[in-house]
C-alpha cells in the first residue's frame, strides 16, 4: 500500500473519504444490487473487502449468523494469505497480533524408553525463499474483523446484513433483466413456516456460504472434488504444564496413546 501519492493530506491515511453515494443511500438492505455475496466468512469478506474499493457498483454481503463470528474455526494463517493482507494494507496489524510461527519441534517415543517422549527434531516453518512474511497464528474471527474494518474505511463504507438466510436462488435467463438474479432471504430470528422473507435482485450472486453451499445446490450445481470423512477434535487449553516446548509449535506422538500438534497462542 502507498500512501500521500498527491502529496500530504491530514487525517488517517488508512481511511478513504465516503463517496458521495454513501450519504444518499437509503439504510438497509437494498432491494437491488449489482454483486450480492452470500456468507461472511473468510472468502466472502475478502470478496466484499475488494469490492469495497468500486464505488460505481453496488455490493452487499449477506450471512445467516446473528452477528460476526467470535470464537472458532481456523487458528494458522499460511504466509501466503499474509501477502494477500499486505495487498489491503493490513499485515502490520496482523502481525503485530499473531504468533510467529517461525519452528516446529518433533517428539516422538524414545528409542531407549518406548513410554517416554523425547524431542526428535526442531526445524524451520517455513521454507526458505517461500514469502518475505511468515507462518501466523491468529483467530479467524480477527481476521474477519481485520477485513471488516478495511469495508468500513472504504470509499463505499460497506458493511455486512447479518440474520439473513438464503433459501432460493432464481435466475431469469430471457436475457432481457438488469437484475436477473433473484434471492429470497428468511429473517433468521422469525425461520418460521410464516415467518419473514424477502427477496433481494442482483446482477450476479456469488456464492461464499461454504462447503455446504446452499447457493450451489440451488443453481442445481453439484460438488465437483473429494470429501473427507474424518474426526478430529480441537481444545483451546491454558496448559499448566512443564513441558518445555509449549510456547513452540509441536508434532507430538506417542507409542500407542495417540498424537497431539500443538499450535501456541
Ligand atoms: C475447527 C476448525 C479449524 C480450522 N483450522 C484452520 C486453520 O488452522 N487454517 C486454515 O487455513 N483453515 C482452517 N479451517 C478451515 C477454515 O475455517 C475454512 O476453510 C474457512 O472458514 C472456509 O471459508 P469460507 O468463507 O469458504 O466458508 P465459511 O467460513 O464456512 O463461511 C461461510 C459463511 O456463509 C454463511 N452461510 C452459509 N449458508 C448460508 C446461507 N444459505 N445464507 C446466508 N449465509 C450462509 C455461514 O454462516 C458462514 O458465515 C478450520 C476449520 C475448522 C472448522
Amino acid at each position: 500500500m502507498q500512501f500521500y501519492l498527491n502529496g500530504y493530506r491530514p487525517g488517517d491515511p488508512f481511511s478513504a473519504d465516503s463517496h458521495p453515494s454513501v450519504a444518499e443511500r437509503p439504510a438497509g438492505l437494498p432491494e437491488c444490487v449489482d454483486v450480492l455475496i452470500i456468507g461472511c466468512g473468510p472468502a466472502g469478506l475478502v470478496l466484499a473487502a475488494q469490492m469495497s474499493t468500486f464505488p460505481d457498483i453496488r455490493t452487499a454481503v449477506i450471512d445467516r449468523r446473528d452477528g460476526p463470528l467470535e470464537v472458532g474455526q481456523a487458528d494458522g494463517v499460511a504466509c501466503r494469505t499474509v501477502e494477500m493482507f499486505e495487498a489491503f494494507g493490513l499485515a502490520s496489524r496482523l502481525l503485530g497480533e499473531a504468533y510467529w510461527v517461525n519452528e516446529v519441534c518433533f517428539w516422538r517415543p524414545d528409542p531407549e524408553n518406548r513410554t517416554k517422549i523425547k524431542r526428535a527434531g526442531r526445524i524451520q516453518d517455513t521454507e526458505e525463499g517461500l514469502s518475505e512474511f511468515p507462518h501466523v497464528i491468529v483467530n479467524q474471527a480477527r481476521m474477519l474483523a481485520y477485513l471488516r474494518d478495511h469495508m468500513e474505511r472504504s470509499p463505499t463504507r460497506l458493511a455486512p446484513f447479518y440474520g439473513l438466510h438464503a433459501s432460493e436462488v432464481e435466475v431469469d435467463t430471457s436475457g432481457s433483466a438488469e437484475y436477473p438474479v433473484t434471492v429470497t432471504l428468511q429473517h433468521v430470528h422469525e425461520l418460521s413456516p410464516t415467518g419473514k422473507a424477502s427477496t433481494i435482485r442482483a446482477r450476479y450472486v456469488v456464492g461464499c456460504d461454504g462447503s455446504r453451499s446452499r447457493t450451489r445446490s440451488a443453481i442445481g450445481r453439484e460438488l465437483v472434488g473429494d470429501v473427507t470423512n474424518e474426526s478430529w477434535g480441537v481444545m483451546d487449553v491454558l496448559a499448566v504444564t512443564d513441558f518445555p516446548d509449549i510456547r513452540v509449535k509441536c508434532a507430538i506422538s506417542s507409542a500407542n496413546q495417540g498424537n497431539v500438534l500443538i499450535i501456541p497462542r
